[in-house]
């Protein structure tokens, strides 16, 4: 499971100039953000060496990502990239800057479809400009790809075709409607008996294989269904060796567990065999000690319908010693929280377990997780394994900060919070308070309280994800502001719990509406969860005025009037999500869901959007990676010098160039 970060971190001083700018490039309703790597300079040269090997590896799977998001996606980057670098007419035309934008957006979404929306780009040049612009280039540069012009054409301009990668209304089929390459020509009825025939065959056993994680289900003409699964001598081969290329040397510079822990993953890249993949996170899981760290392979399945398929991505990264202290405190009371929810005593854990945390600073961001990544990250993934073996929760802190510095001076604290107060409290403990949060809800509110006995873990259904959301941020507003955490020294006062608390109702209630196009309704289950919270509060604290919509200049802003109520209030509802999980009642959980987090009040929404729109904030951020350049004396690998480069077509045309290993159509 991963975090993913706040509309825009509310901290900001208009005051303070960037030494260097933090946002490389901006278009559409997307900024790209640079972050640094402290502390790796220091490293000793063997992490650095690892690092370097790691990276390699979390680079070569990036076209794995873009075909299984969609299967003409590697076809329309090239076709467009070939464009992009040979083309010798006027630049700056009109039509000329949007095929350069709509290129940009399919690089940071790998592929056609819009990264959180799921819905298809709509590009905004024209068909007859595209041909132009081949015709003034001349056929020979494509190759190959001359033959998929007429599938490219269609996927780009062909509204009909492709229309979303990730379909997800109930009462279609979920896999026909969707364009993802997960599935290919199976219906969802047929997808399911199909991995239930599987899942049958396996009943009783204690540690169940995640089947279908890293396969294609395909239908071929004789009506035969068969997987085509994804190792080195299956699909995505060519780009599984280079990982494994890279994953060997690293094997060799690696100590102790590790090496194993590496070993393991090569030998499921190998295979493909998912007990392998198993084996390796189970040691994954156990290795708290090694500095540097690393997550390579198919994840996580928001991105399947059914949830079973696995995205490639990856993640390279080394602890941030200072920064764990936070987490090592909290991992070290796991059992005080848990014992002092505010929660039924019969659903509290009464042994929590397993829970090791960390803050990591980011090396390299690959796959699923580049451009734009999480803040948060807790694995592995299958329920068992967490459960007899517990599960590593990271915070990334480098990433958090970057965030946070281009978010400084854009005018949206000014814009959004009526009171002076609450300003300077964002502006003073807004990133800190956004870490403990994250760390709070990833560490220990994932991983407290218990099911009743008998209720399947599935019980909630379509709304499972969103009620568990719900709960592990709830345990985290509700931690923040106790009283414990400044005993243990986390927080310095109530005051910072009172920043976290204006910035999560605001967010919840009104700005994160900038992320939905108008007409829509909130679907994605983090925001689900957040605009839960927070009007569940609303309304449960209207006879006391805890919270209050203020119109001032024909402008509406949301304040809290009384946080210690509203930390009670926090506490209450995390009973009720608790009682609701912990029960598997499936109707009080819909219920809650349909009534406070989907629905869209449209006249708030048109006012969100414009004021919105007025700051010239961009919704979105993702990153360009730093680059790593090994030095050698002799044969002998001495150093590996970091670099910043802050060109986001750059980077994309050398990842293109240098780590693009799987052919047009897979
Ligand atoms: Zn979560």
């Amino acid at each position: 499971m991963a975090s993913v970060p706040l509309l825009t971190l509310a901290a900001g001083s208009c005051c303070e100039q960037a030494e260097q700018p933090w946002i490389v490039d901006r278009f559409d309703d997307i900024k790209v953000i640079r972050y640094e790597v402290p502390g790796f300079e220091e490293l000793p040269v063997e992490q650095k060496e690892l690092i370097y090997y790691l990276s390699e590896a979390a680079k070569c799977g990036r076209d794995i990502l873009f075909d299984q998001n969609c299967a003409i996606n590697l076809p329309v980057r090239r076709t467009l990239e070939t464009i992009y670098t040979n083309y010798k007419g006027d630049r700056s035309s009109t039509e000329w800057l949007a095929l350069e934008k709509y290129l940009k957006k399919v690089w940071f979404a790998n592929g056609i479809h819009h990264h959180y929306s799921n819905d298809k780009f709509v590009p905004e040049f024209s068909e007859s400009y595209f041909d132009q612009v081949i015709a003034s280039i001349g056929e020979e540069p494509f190759g190959e790809l001359t033959s998929l012009r007429d599938a490219v054409k269609q996927a780009i301009f062909n509204p009909a075709l492709y229309p979303t990668k990730l379909n997800q209304k109930a009462g279609e089929d979920l896999l026909l409607t969707s364009s993802s390459n997960y599935y290919k020509g199976v219906t969802q009825a047929e997808a399911e008996a199909f991995y239930a025939a599987m899942a049958k065959a396996d009943a009783g056993n204690p540690t169940p294989i995640s089947y279908g994680l890293n396969s294609q289900l395909v239908k071929n003409e004789a009506g035969l269904i068969y997987e085509r699964t994804w190792y080195a001598g299956g699909m995505y081969g060519a780009a599984i060796e280079k990982i494994i290329y890279w994953l060997e040397k690293a094997e060799q510079v690696a100590i102790g567990e590790q090496q194993q822990t590496i070993r393991h993953l090569i030998d499921y890249y190998k295979t493909g065999d998912l007990s392998l993949f198993d084996a390796y996170n189970i040691a994954w899981v156990a290795d708290t000690q090694s500095h540097v760290d690393f997550v390579n392979g198919f994840i996580e399945d928001y991105g399947d319908a059914l949830g079973r398929k696995a995205s490639w991505e990856s993640i390279v990264n080394f602890k941030d010693v200072e920064a764990c202290h936070r987490t090592e405190v909290i991992s070290a009371n796991a059992q005080w929280f848990e014992d002092h929810s505010p929660i039924n005593p019969a659903y509290r854990k009464p042994e929590v377990k397993g829970v090791s945390a960390k803050v990591i600073t980011v090396a390299m961001l690959g796959g699923d997780c580049y451009p734009a990544t999480p803040i948060g990250i807790n694995l592995p993934n299958a329920d068992w394994i967490r459960r007899d073996h517990g599960s590593k929760s990271v915070t990334i802190d480098n990433i958090t900060y970057a965030y946070d510095k281009a978010a400084q001076g854009n005018g949206f604290t000014e814009e959004f919070v009526l009171r002076a107060e609450d300003r300077e409290r964002m502006k003073l403990y807004g990133k800190q308070a956004d870490d403990l949060h994250t760390d709070l809800h990833e560490c220990l509110g994932h991983g407290s309280g218990r099911l009743k006995e008998g209720v399947s873990p599935t019980a909630l259904g379509s709304y499972s994800s969103t009620l568990e959301e719900t709960r592990a941020d709830l345990f985290g507003l509700y931690y923040i502001g106790d009283p414990k955490m400044i005993e243990l020294g986390l927080v310095p006062s109530f005051e910072l719990a009172k920043a976290a608390y204006a910035d999560y109702i605001m967010n919840g209630m009104m700005t994160q509406l900038s992320r939905i196009e108008p007409g829509k309704q909130v679907e994605e289950s983090h925001m689900r969860n957040r605009k839960l919270i927070a009007e569940w509060c609303y309304e449960q604290g209207k006879a006391e005025n805890v919270i209050e919509w203020v119109v001032e200049n024909d402008k509406r802003y949301i304040v809290v009037n009384n946080f210690e109520r509203l930390r009670e209030l926090f506490g209450e509802m995390l009973h009720e999500i608790q009682r609701i999980k912990s029960e598997g009642d499936f109707e009080a959980g819909k219920a809650l869901v349909e009534q406070y987090a989907v629905q869209v009040d449209p006249e708030l929404h048109r006012e969100v959007l414009a004021r919105y729109q007025a700051l010239k904030i961009e919704p979105y951020g993702g990153f360009v990676n730093p680059e790593y350049e090994p030095v050698y004396e002799d044969d002998r690998l001495v150093d590996v010098k970091i670099s910043y480069p802050a060109n986001y077509v750059e980077q994309m045309l050398n990842y293109a160039a240098n780590y693009s290993f799987l052919p047009n159509i897979n």
